[in-house]
């Protein structure tokens, strides 16, 4: 088990991401590592090993951003390292996805999309997502992941943003639990409601 966590409002999101993830410590996790999206480009930091080397490895006056994603991450494919940790990227760079579960089928899809040319920096089953996304994206981030997500067999919960989508996060799930929250100036999305 590990956590996801979601936000998009009027605050700066890192600060509550990393909140986020300290409340779902308890689901156990190798890795830790947040995105936030800044006019128009990504910033990540990731860190193996526990969310206190995330926490004093961001920069929280260096991102006022008010909309981004992190994770605790417990592998299941591919080793704890930083190279694994999410958020993932597709091969641009301006996909990032942040994903709880198992992608039964990735071994095949991943086969596939090197084939087609993409290039994958993790040996994770999540990147395969980022790169479907990737190829169905053509400016409806909502449809490119309904579209990636009808050729993957597994379990998820998972929040994806794009560079090109600058005000949205799309959630989807399937057997793993995606919690929606709503404030007066913002909106959540967590694998469970403590965060
Ligand atoms: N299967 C994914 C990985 O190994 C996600 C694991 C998790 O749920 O943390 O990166």
């Amino acid at each position: 088990m590990c956590g996801i966590v979601g936000y998009i409002g009027e605050q700066a999101s890192a600060p509550i991401l990393v909140q986020g993830l300290k409340r779902l410590e308890y689901r156990g996790y190798d890795s830790a590592g947040i995105v936030v999206l800044d006019n128009g480009d990504f910033l990540r930091v990731r860190r193996q090993g526990n969310l206190a080397n995330l926490h004093e490895a961001i920069d929280f006056s260096a991102l006022p951003a008010t909309m981004g994603s992190g994770h605790t991450r417990w592998a299941t494919h591919g080793g704890p390292s930083e190279a694994n940790a999410h958020p993932h990227y597709d091969c641009a760079g301006k996909i990032a996805i942040v994903h709880n579960g198992i992608i039964e089928n990735f071994h095949h899809l991943r086969a596939d999309l090197i084939e087609r040319g993409h290039e994958f920096l993790s040996e994770t089953d999540t990147e395969v997502l980022a790169h479907l996304i990737e190829e169905s994206y053509t400016g409806d981030l909502q449809a490119a992941v309904r579209d990636a997500m009808a050729v993957v067999d597994g379990s998820y919960a998972l929040a994806v943003l794009s560079t090109g989508s600058p005000r949205e996060i799309i959630g989807a799930r399937c057997n793993s639990p995606l919690i929606l929250g709503i404030d007066a100036d913002g909106f959540f999305v967590a694998s469970d409601i403590p965060a």
